[in-house]
């Protein structure tokens, strides 16, 4: 039987006012992995009235910043204990290899919950140099009631970097999950309830984004929204948000250069590339999608690039064998395949993949491709696909690969791959993004800040940057 499940609100499960409800799919067999409540614009103020109630008083509003450290510390412990649980349910749900879900996405979602418990005791004001006759300090305070709106790809990981800063600063958080992901960000809060957090500190409202998500983002009770998605929905989200002059923290999209000097150790330098744009089946905002190798080493690179792309196992992601899983939908399916029809009509080379993968049942394969003979003109090197393919574009030399990698309206991530020291400090100067790797490729970790500049979005997430997202400084000052 198909399992049902209800919101979360002020500490209570239930359905919608409207009684609505939606179905979540299996993208790699099509099957319903749950009924899901849906929230509409009555229950998104319910839930914002609960955070802001969890907020101004009760339990959460009272507790030391060491106990809430200690109570976040006790979900993580949760976490793990239900870790195959969890790694199960989200690869059902978004598709990801269980490898992945279990080795990668989860230890790194628990591992900012651990940074973050950790940090929830560390928050400091300052006292400020002022004459004898006053004082002057500054109070380092929570926002109040965020907002967080999440996308599909990692579902407990994005919710994760918004939930455990916010929460460990003292906020109260209203989540809306994306509507093709929303079973595990509700597992997630039944966990936190398990470990006893207050009723209203956490509430999950699962929906549609041009209801739930727009009633969140227009919210006039939400002190700031937190938003990861497309840079399109960026877009509507800020002026959602300034109808109330919201401040915004927004994750966008990339189409991220990954650049291969031919001085780079080639072997790394193809597994890297191979990771920066299949992992995740291409659909992670800082994938390496404008691949550029160096001319004198192009054939070689290319020569087992392209075989490397073609071993890939696709397949159920529950298998333990499986390396790609299948993309989110149909409609990301249709998406793929209309700028792959495009980039041909443009003039690229396909050299593998190019077409849906059927082999492994009814879900919404598709193959690792590639095309060669891309421009930066064309429309595969500037718009985001969000999918397994990657352009490669040729350069020749460190000024040509720099004008080429910086022309773009993103700026979320680079790749530098070279052995020559002074180069690599060169590029990370240069390269117009939020993080660059040099000889890796989209690495994560709960110490490091990520996020993007130009239309790649604005604020970090992680790091002990992050807490300064979810607190405002109060200055005092006192005539003595
Ligand atoms: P999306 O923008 O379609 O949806 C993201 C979320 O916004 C969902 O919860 C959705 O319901 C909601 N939403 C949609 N329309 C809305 C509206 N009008 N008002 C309020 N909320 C609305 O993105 P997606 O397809 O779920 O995710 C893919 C995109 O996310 C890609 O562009 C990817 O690059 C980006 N992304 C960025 C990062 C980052 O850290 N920069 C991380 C992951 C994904």
């Amino acid at each position: 039987m198909v399992k049902r499940y209800q919101m979360f609100i002020g500490g209570q499960w239930r359905d919608g006012v409207e009684g609505k409800t939606f179905k979540s799919y299996n993208p790699a067999t099509g099957e319903v992995n749950g009924i899901i409540a849906e929230a509409d614009e009555k229950d998104v103020d319910l839930a914002v009235k609960a955070a802001r109630r969890a907020f101004e008083w009760g339990t959460w509003a009272e507790m030391t910043p060491s106990d809430r450290g200690r109570l976040l510390y006790r979900a993580a412990q949760k976490m793990w204990e239900k870790a195959d649980f969890l790694a199960k349910i989200e690869s059902m749900d978004n598709g990801l290899p269980i490898n992945e879900t279990k080795w990668i996405a989860l230890p790194a979602t628990i591992d900012v919950l651990e940074f973050y418990a950790g940090l929830a005791n560390k928050v400091q004001g300052e006292t400020l140099a002022s004459p004898g006759i006053r004082l002057n300090y500054t109070l380092r305070e929570p926002l109040g009631v965020i907002g967080a709106i999440v996308p599909w790809n990692f579902p407990l990981m994005l919710t994760m970097w918004k939930l455990a800063p916010a929460l460990a600063a003292g906020n109260t958080i209203v989540i809306k999950p994306a509507e093709q992901t929303p079973i595990s960000v509700l597992e997630l809060a039944k966990i936190f309830q398990e470990v006893g957090i207050p009723d209203g500190v956490i509430n999950v409202v699962p929906g549609f984004g041009s209801t739930a998500g727009q009633a969140l983002a227009s919210h006039p009770d939400i002190d700031k929204i937190a938003f990861t998605g497309s840079t399109s929905t960026g877009r509507i989200i800020m002026q959602s948000a300034s109808k109330h002059l919201k401040p915004l923290s927004l994750e966008l999209g990339g189409k991220s250069p990954n650049i291969v000097f031919a001085d780079a150790n080639l072997e790394d330098a193809v597994n890297g590339s191979m990771f920066g744009i299949y992992f995740a089946q291409g659909q992670v905002c800082a994938a390496g999608s404008r691949l550029f190798i160096q001319e004198s080493i192009y054939d070689k690179f290319m020569d087992l690039f392209v075989r490397r792309a073609q071993s890939i196992r696709i397949g159920n992601p529950l298998e333990t064998t499986t390396q790609m899983g299948p993309q989110i939908s149909e409609e990301q399916l249709q998406r793929i395949e209309k700028y792959v029809a495009t980039g041909l009509e443009e003039g690229a080379r396909l050299l593998t993949g190019g077409k849906r993968f059927t082999d492994a049942g009814s879900g919404y394969f598709y193959t690792p491709t590639i095309f060669e003979n891309v421009t930066n003109e064309m429309t595969i090197a500037r718009e985001e696909i969000f999918g397994p393919v990657v352009s490669v574009i040729r350069f020749k030399d460190e000024e040509d690969a720099l004008a080429k990698a910086n022309d773009s309206i993103y700026g979320l991530a680079a790749g530098v791959w070279t052995n020559d020291l002074k180069r690599a400090h060169r590029m990370v100067r240069q390269l117009k993004a939020g993080t660059v790797y040099v000889n890796t490729y989209s690495m994560l970790d709960s110490a490091c800040p990520f996020g993007g500049t130009k239309q790649s979005g604005f604020g970090r997430e992680l790091g002990i940057q992050a807490m300064d997202m979810y607190t405002q400084i109060k200055h005092v000052w006192l005539d003595l």
